[in-house]
């Protein structure tokens, strides 16, 4: 009686055991991410051969097969020209992209920023970003489906938002949001100017600090998430194509593994539902989803607090030259 007592009582405690267990693995398993890349073929000082963008993206690549991450980049089309003509050094990066199974989108023929230029200009920005690309891309046997918006600004009236969202519909894109907004590319200018100077200590001193920054970037938007819909959502994190991401993307990815997240793609992502949210955020800002998504359910003042800063000592860096 007395051991059969005890097996029930083992067995009850092995299930609340693999209960709490299978629990934390869910919770774990809902952590997802997107990671998107900004700017194709790259902005950097640091790498600045013919075919240094090229090698840049190379690096950036190696750390998005290392970690098994669907990515999407995003191009600005003219940076792929030089004197008017396709330059093959950057358009080998676009091929190096989709030889590795990633996804490219439209990130506009020149990164102009909407609220200064009208909307049929934005348009043509729009159709321009499809130059050499999205051939590339559909000779592959696949879509040239998303569009982001350069700077994050979707229109600061109803007729220039309204007006996008119809044009962007009746092109076949989907709008690819932003959860996590940083300021990467401070922390890459910055990094650019210490390895120019050949100040390799100052470079990895802006390393670290971008790890802790992009992380607590991270956290601050979980943080939102949770509070905005109760849940963990999947995160679409905004990079760039530079030089700290060649250099630091892989110990970023692996920071956020043991955070719990896995990657997926956009796609996928687009599939949850909070991605279904009203926004209706009118205004020059270009800012998180999250953000629009908070404004839009007026949220106020206090929703919005705790949004970690770039310390002085990058600003300071970035701006040397
Ligand atoms: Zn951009």
């Amino acid at each position: 009686m007395k051991q059969r007592f005890l097996k029930t009582a083992f067995i009850t405690r092995l299930g609340l055991l693999l209960t709490s267990w299978a629990f934390v693995f869910s919770v774990q398993a809902q952590k997802k991410m997107v990671i998107t890349v900004d700017d194709l073929p790259g902005v950097t000082q640091y790498y600045r051969t013919p075919d240094g963008k090229y090698q840049m993206n190379q690096r950036l690549i190696r750390h998005f097969t290392a970690h098994r991450v669907p990515a999407i980049g995003f191009v600005v089309s003219s940076w792929l020209y030089r004197n008017g003509v396709p330059d093959s050094n950057q358009v080998k990066v676009l091929k190096i992209w989709l030889d590795a199974g990633l996804e490219l989108g439209n990130h506009t023929f020149s990164h102009k920023d909407y609220t200064v230029i009208t909307i049929q200009d934005y348009f043509n920005e729009v159709i321009g970003g499809e130059q050499i690309t999205k051939q590339l891309v559909e000779e592959r046997g696949k879509s040239f489906r998303f569009f982001r918006h350069p700077f994050l600004r979707k229109g600061e009236t109803p007729a220039k938002k309204d007006s996008l969202e119809r044009f962007l519909a009746r092109r076949k894109y989907r709008e690819a949001p932003v959860t996590v907004d940083n300021y990467d590319f401070l922390f890459s200018q910055a990094y650019d100017n210490a390895l120019l100077k050949g100040d390799t200590a100052a470079a990895a001193e802006v390393g670290r600090h971008y790890l802790d920054y992009m992380m607590a970037y991270v956290r601050y938007y979980e943080a939102q998430s949770d509070s905005l819909f109760g849940r963990p959502i999947p995160q679409t994190l905004l990079t760039h194509a530079n030089t700290i991401n060649a250099a630091y993307l892989g110990e970023l990815l692996t920071r956020l593994e043991k955070s719990g997240y896995s990657f997926v793609s956009l796609d996928e992502a687009l599939n949850d539902q909070a991605y279904q949210s009203a926004d209706r955020y009118m205004g020059k800002g270009g800012i998180s989803w999250l953000h629009r998504w908070a404004l839009t359910q007026g949220k106020k003042g206090a929703f919005f607090k705790g949004e970690p800063e770039v310390p002085p000592l990058i600003t300071q860096l970035a701006g040397t030259r």
